[in-house]
């Protein structure tokens, strides 16, 4: 355990309250995985983790759940609670404050999730064999699936994040529930939903998971292109969803890259089909710009200028991305990739040649056209430098100062 999260332990040991360690941090370590972030429970209220530490934020009061902030690391420090009835489907209607750890378990979703861990004790508890399902690596609900599951919606589509990120399976009768809860899930903010599938992408293979997601209806709402796409999951033929999820698979585990390849067979491609997902802009920009490009039409006959165009209409921060892309569609499709590997070689060679691909590679600038051609500043000269760029593209001998501003003069 890191420092700082034996110093709140400490700390709420001297203040006389009980803590544990719970939820996916307690799954991870017993896996051997490094945990992402460190949950703790605690008999405190959440009054009193506000009076035990001194930086902390009330990220969740009502519900329990205290930030407490030590050195750079922010930790959430929940009140053993359970909760009361579900009616919108969503959370629970009360929560109720209570003393054991058995009880707080019990509200967890799934057994490997719902273990506790006691570090000065050294006990683990355990009251539904979450280790076992652990090493038998499944994925099963705590109590009634069922009734786990039209609780609250987000929990079927938790189930498929699980299952791609651990590489698990879904135990029997909870996979049967899922269709009794999947049509909860469209009662949950398009954040949450959005959440639990960018965690799914970011897993090694997350076909496990997708294909969960469009067998249950679970983009429905979310991505209407991926919902629409016909589900060919049982059929033995090559079809448009299997292709989707090898194509998912086969590309890096980044955002941006995988939502492309999820989409990479959306017929609005221009309308930027992910925009419902209400993705950070970075993200959003860079899927939209790969999705822009999609399938390349190179060929080995490719002149040396028609790759430095290539990568002048892609861009060079994400042409190397935009081929990634390209290949794992290939590669899905079992198409022969060669040729994607051909263009990576030439686009390195174009990167490292020195030769123009880019305005800021021209000898000239807008400053040097207004003062050697007297001109004013305006759109105009942006036009020029375009127009002087797609030249020394097909001619790179030609980007020399005197050269462009001659040939800029017989342009205008
Ligand atoms: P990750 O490694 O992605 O953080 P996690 O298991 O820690 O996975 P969180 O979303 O951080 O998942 O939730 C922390 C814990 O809270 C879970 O392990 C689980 O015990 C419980 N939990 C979270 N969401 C739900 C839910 N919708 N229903 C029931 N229990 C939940
Ligand atoms: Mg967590």
């Amino acid at each position: 355990m890191p420092d700082n999260v034996r110093s709140v332990f400490n700390s709420l040991s001297k203040a006389g309250e009980q803590a544990y360690l719970v939820g996916g941090s307690v799954r991870d370590l017993l896996s051997e995985r490094t945990p992402v972030d460190w949950d703790l429970a605690t008999t405190a209220t959440p009054k009193r983790i506000t009076e035990i530490f001194s930086r902390v934020i009330p990220t969740g009061i009502a519900h329990g759940t205290v930030t407490v902030l030590v050195g750079s690391d922010a930790l959430e420090v929940t009140t053993l609670r359970g909760d009361g009835a579900y009616t919108d489907g969503r959370h629970p209607d009360s929560v109720v404050f209570i003393k054991d750890i058995e009880g707080d378990l019990a509200r967890r979703d799934f057994t490997i999730n719902a273990m506790a861990w006691e570090p000065e004790e050294r006990i683990l508890h355990d009251p539904f064999g979450g280790r076992d399902d652990l090493a038998a690596k499944l994925l099963r609900a705590v109590g009634d699936p069922v009734a786990r599951f039209t609780e609250d919606g987000l929990r079927v589509m938790r189930a498929a994040r699980f299952a791609a990120t651990l590489d698990f399976d879904i135990e029997k009768k909870t996979l049967e529930a899922i269709p009794v809860g999947a049509p909860k899930l469209v009662k949950i903010s398009i954040e949450r939903r959005r959440d639990e599938l960018l965690k799914t992408l970011k897993a090694r293979a997350p076909s496990r998971g997708l294909l969960v997601m469009k067998k249950f209806g679970m983009f429905d709402r979310l991505i209407d292109e991926v919902h629409n796409l016909q589900d060919d999951q049982d059929e033995p033929a090559r079809g448009k969803w299997k292709q989707t999820v090898r194509r998912v698979d086969l590309c890096p585990a980044e955002n941006a890259l995988r939502l492309a390849a999820l989409l990479f067979d959306a017929t609005s491609r221009q309308q930027k089909p992910f925009k419902s997902l209400r993705l950070d802009k970075k993200t959003h920009k860079k899927a939209s710009r790969l999705l822009g490009v999609g399938k390349i039409d190179y060929r080995s006959d490719w002149s040396d200028a028609q790759i430095r165009r290539f990568l002048c209409d892609t861009g060079v921060d994400i042409a190397l991305d935009i081929i990634t892309l390209w290949k794992a569609d290939l590669r899905a499709g079992n198409e022969d990739c060669q040729i994607a590997d051909e263009l990576v070689d030439r686009v390195k060679r174009a990167m490292n040649s020195g030769d123009p691909i880019v305005a800021k590679d021209l000898c000239v600038d807008g400053d040097d056209l207004m003062r050697d051609l007297e001109l004013l500043p305006g759109p105009h000269l942006g036009n020029l430098l375009e127009r002087l760029l797609s030249h020394v593209i097909d001619h790179p001998e030609d980007n020399e100062k005197s050269k462009l501003i001659d040939m800029a003069r017989r342009m205008l």
